[in-house]
């Protein structure tokens, strides 16, 4: 496999977790493979006239609790092993807040900067025609996940919707609210890692309104994570950072203000006149009690870990640390809250859209969120007494609960044929 490969990072967690458990090896062959790997190579016309081809890829890791759930990531660096180790995240992640779904994840290789919304359109829908034939509303829903959006969703549901005939909501998530999206899903996945920053911070007996946080990344996950912890918990966010940089400000961030600045200043925060202009690197060394990665994978390497002075790291992205920096962190005592439990408030929401266009019954924004916390609150406290059932970190507790969930539906459903 190749060297720094996410899928074999994904493994090492899964089998640091499996050794805990005792999991049998049949066990572990079975959920260490995906099973459903499809790739598509699809040509789409360009502004100019000329055609280009693009690879995608819908990966469908499990789907022994439910159909296969996960968003599609338009990204320049999309490979299968990426989009591997994503599915397989979706699996836990779905198991760990109880939802009954598998893991599922798509991507397509491309620079969405390069391309205009018409060649966008184009490319989504021929995409999305590619993999219809293993995607359906009780077999796999996609939705948003890296640079794409409710648009994008949009375009999707209606693409499977003319090819089948009729309209079919439950096909994506994360669609726009006038065609069956849900309320509270754009602020869903930053919401749920408020309720688990909250959970961390009393856990470790430190008070809210006295903590300091810094969050990477000022996209959906890091902008509404950092907007809600500071709003509804009182903490104080003193950095800031996305792709263009980082800034620092010791009084606490405006984050609507900073959001106004973002959205009319080409989506980044560069130039924003009230902070000290910081690196990313520095950004992830300062003086915190919460860091909430929420930008990329890899992030945090063994190569800065020790840099990092933070009591608690929130994981908003998916697999924003490495193994080997994991170990560093741990060895000095910070409390790690792991991704696939930290940002699954997304996908929690999600189902919610999902129950909703099945039943064409369509909820309050109060219920939305009332059941997101129910969900988020209870599934870090199991994870929190399975972690000290076992004196493990978290992120091997999270694997436990979930393989546990996973492997006993594996074992009722039993070995077809
Ligand atoms: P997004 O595209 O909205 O935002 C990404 C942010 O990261 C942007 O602000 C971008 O500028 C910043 N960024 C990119 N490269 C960076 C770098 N090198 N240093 C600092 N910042 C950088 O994406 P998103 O939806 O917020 O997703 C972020 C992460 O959260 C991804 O790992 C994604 O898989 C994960 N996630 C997203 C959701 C969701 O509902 N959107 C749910 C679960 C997990």
């Amino acid at each position: 496999m190749a060297e720094n490969s996410l899928f074999e990072n994904a493994l090492k967690q899964f089998n640091k977790a499996a050794d805990v458990m005792d999991l049998s090896q049949s066990m572990r062959q079975v959920l260490s493979f995906p099973k459903r790997e499809l790739t598509v190579n699809f040509p789409v016309r360009m502004d100019n006239g000329e055609i280009r081809v693009f690879t995608g890829h819908r990966v469908q890791h499990n789907i022994a609790r439910g159909p296969a759930k996960g968003g599609v990531r338009y990204h320049q660096n999309v490979t299968l092993d990426e989009v591997k180790a994503l599915a397989f995240w979706m699996t836990w992640k779905c198991a760990v807040v109880g939802i009954p779904y598998g893991g599922g994840k798509g991507g397509v290789c491309v620079n969405p900067q390069e391309l205009s919304i018409s060649e966008i359109e184009r490319l989504s829908r021929r995409y999305f025609s590619e993999i219809q034939i293993i995607i359906g509303e009780g077999e796999d829903i996609p939705a948003p996940d890296v640079n794409t959006n409710a648009q994008i969703m949009a375009w999707y549901m209606d693409t499977y919707s003319m090819n089948v005939g009729h309209s079919v909501l439950g096909i994506v998530t994360g669609k726009p609210l006038e065609i069956g999206g849900s309320k509270g899903r754009t602020e869903a996945t930053g919401r749920g890692v408020r309720v688990v920053a909250e959970e961390a911070l009393k856990y470790k007996d430190m008070d809210p309104k006295e903590s300091r946080v810094a969050v990477q990344g000022f996209g959906n996950v890091g902008s509404f994570a950092a907007k809600l912890i500071s709003e509804e918990m009182g903490s104080k966010l003193v950095g800031i950072s996305d792709v263009s940089g980082g800034l620092y400000n010791p009084d606490g961030f405006d984050i609507d203000d900073l959001m106004a600045y973002r959205d009319q200043n080409n989506g980044v925060i560069d130039g924003y006149p009230k902070g000290q202009k910081i690196s990313n690197e520095d950004l992830l060394g300062l003086d915190v009690d919460i860091l909430v990665p929420a930008a990329l994978e890899n992030a945090i390497t063994e190569k800065n870990a020790r840099n990092i002075r933070a009591k608690i790291i929130v994981e908003g992205a998916n697999g924003p640390m490495t193994p080997d920096a994991e170990d560093i962190v741990l060895a000095k005592n910070t409390f790690v809250v792991p991704d696939f439990l930290a940002n699954a408030g997304g996908v929690t929401v999600s189902y919610f859209e999902w129950v909703q266009g099945l039943q064409h019954y369509f909820w309050d924004v109060e219920d939305v969120r009332r059941a997101l916390h129910k969900i988020m609150r209870e599934a870090f406290g199991s994870v929190a007494s399975t972690m000290n059932k076992y004196n493990i970190d978290m992120r091997t507790a999270a694997y436990v609960d979930s393989i546990e969930k996973v492997a006993h539906a594996t074992k009722l459903r039993g070995i077809y044929p």
